[in-house]
């Protein structure tokens, strides 16, 4: 397509500039330099659109992020509205009515026992907060357990990039190169029924990697200070749905060797498995829970930590006692971010959007059966609006294809040209459009996907 000249030659500085100063997260610079950036402009709803004016559909919420939609007039009113008062202020000595109506209302929606809500930035630092308050709390309750230092994560976990989350990460491409940095963490195998690591079967393996997982805490619980899992569906690790019962299991080990319990639903909190938190589809309640993502509705940088009133009671004393919890970001419970995830949580309430999740997961569900005859695709893992479609080599071997041959980006590549937007994880193609997302822009995705892979099947299996 030909551009106005006003816009080429916009487009060509922009994209000029971003490979002369712009280092991209998680990218391989010397293959960027290569490409054509997509340069986003603006959004609406579900809807993305490049500087040309193209329409993109947003299959993975911006990052998993989007909750209402671009642009929804309800939350630009509310960070408007805070805009006229404060954009920036401290909880650090001072306080604020954003972060206060906020923590009391993820207290409200929590499930129950988490009374206490610590704020910062981002998923991982919401990981980073749950790890030091979990270590602080062995040495400061009143019976004191110091030994108790050690964690416990599933083998393929991704729990954020900063160097404590990265420590209770098993990625290997991710985390391999900072080994040395890390501090050293205990594992249990990942639930993965499609490639169980234990290489077992459903239902007679008797849910074994939870056995294993118990096994670490019954020989090492005297080190250990908490277990931390994704519940239900682990996102970045590929999209690894959980069998029914794991996570209550998981509670009940933890319960029973005195360790704590750190919930990540930074993927699967607000909305994003048909529950407001995951942990709610095996009715359980975690020590500590990690939140962020869905939590502005896909606005601001947001996390937070809640923890329970036991938990918090071991970091009360005087001064002298040092109990204090020692960490804060500059820009902990900005207000406008608050406003922003106010406004997120009462459009929950007035949509029932947890009700049109399940709805729209069901409908999801059916047109992804579209996928199923594809020679290509071997598993489809759903939880809600949290979707894993692995792609394979082999279905009747389930061989995977070899991640250089990079498969998966060059189905989302070619997604773009049928207006959908898409980001895989290694093979497994993600889908995680926008909560509020309708049945014709479902039809959209779906339609966009089948074409593509029924295009690419054939220079694939050959
Ligand atoms: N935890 C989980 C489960 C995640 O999926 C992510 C990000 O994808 C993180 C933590 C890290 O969040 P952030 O990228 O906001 O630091």
């Amino acid at each position: 397509r030909s551009l106005e000249p006003d816009l080429e030659s916009t487009k060509t500085r922009l994209e000029s500039l971003d490979k002369a100063h712009l280092w991209h997260p998680f990218t391989q610079m010397q293959g960027w330099q290569r490409s054509q950036p997509l340069i986003i402009e603006r959004a609406e709803g579900c809807y993305l659109y490049d500087l040309e004016g193209r329409r993109y559909l947003d299959g993975v919420s911006s990052l998993w992020v989007t909750t209402h939609g671009h642009r929804t007039p309800e939350l630009d009113a509310a960070i408007r509205h805070q805009l006229d008062r404060v954009a920036h202020t401290t909880l650090l000595g001072l306080t604020h009515a954003p972060a206060i109506e906020l923590a009391a209302k993820l207290v409200q929606l929590a499930p129950p026992g988490l009374t206490r809500v610590f704020y910062s930035d981002a998923g991982s630092t919401a990981v980073e907060v749950a790890l030091k308050i979990a270590f602080q709390y062995w040495r400061q309750r009143p019976d004191p357990r110091p030994r108790k230092t050690k964690f416990v994560h599933l083998r393929e976990s991704y729990h954020g990039d900063t160097v404590g989350a990265v420590s209770v990460g098993g990625i290997e491409l991710f985390h391999e190169i900072y080994r040395p940095l890390l501090f050293e963490a205990l594992t249990a195998p990942e639930p993965h029924c499609y490639r169980c690591p234990l290489k077992l079967e459903r239902p007679t393996c008797g849910m074994a990697c939870a056995e294993e997982l118990g096994r670490v805490l019954a020989d090492q619980a005297d080190d250990i200070a908490a277990v931390i899992i994704e519940p239900i569906m682990m996102g970045a690790a590929g999209m690894l749905a959980q069998p029914e019962g794991y996570v209550r299991r998981v509670r009940e080990l933890c319960t029973q060797h005195d360790v704590l319990l750190i919930c990540d639903e930074v993927a699967t909190g607000f909305g994003r498995t048909g529950w407001m938190f995951a942990c709610e589809a095996e009715g359980i309640a975690p020590d500590l829970l990690c939140i962020a993502k869905g939590l502005t509705g896909g606005y601001l940088p947001l996390a937070a930590t809640l923890a329970t009133e036991t938990i918090y009671a071991a970091f009360l004393g005087e001064a002298g006692d040092f109990k204090t919890f020692f960490h804060g970001h500059t820009y902990t419970g900005n207000p406008l971010a608050c406003a922003a995830a106010l406004a997120n949580l009462a459009l929950f309430e007035q949509n029932n959007t947890l009700q049109h999740v399940r709805a729209i997961a069901n409908y999801l569900a059916e047109q992804m059966d579209r996928l199923r005859p594809l020679r290509l695709v071997g598993d489809i893992r759903q939880r809600g609006l949290m979707v894993g479609i692995e792609l394979v080599a082999d279905r009747a071997t389930r061989t995977p294809f070899p991640p250089e041959q990079l498969v998966g980006y060059h189905v989302t590549n070619r997604c773009r040209d049928y207006g959908v937007l898409l980001r895989p994880l290694g093979n497994v193609i993600v889908l995680m459009p926008p909560l509020a997302v309708s049945t014709a822009q479902i039809d959209e995705l779906i339609d966009a996907l089948q074409t593509v892979l029924t295009e690419i099947e054939p220079e694939l299996l050959t």
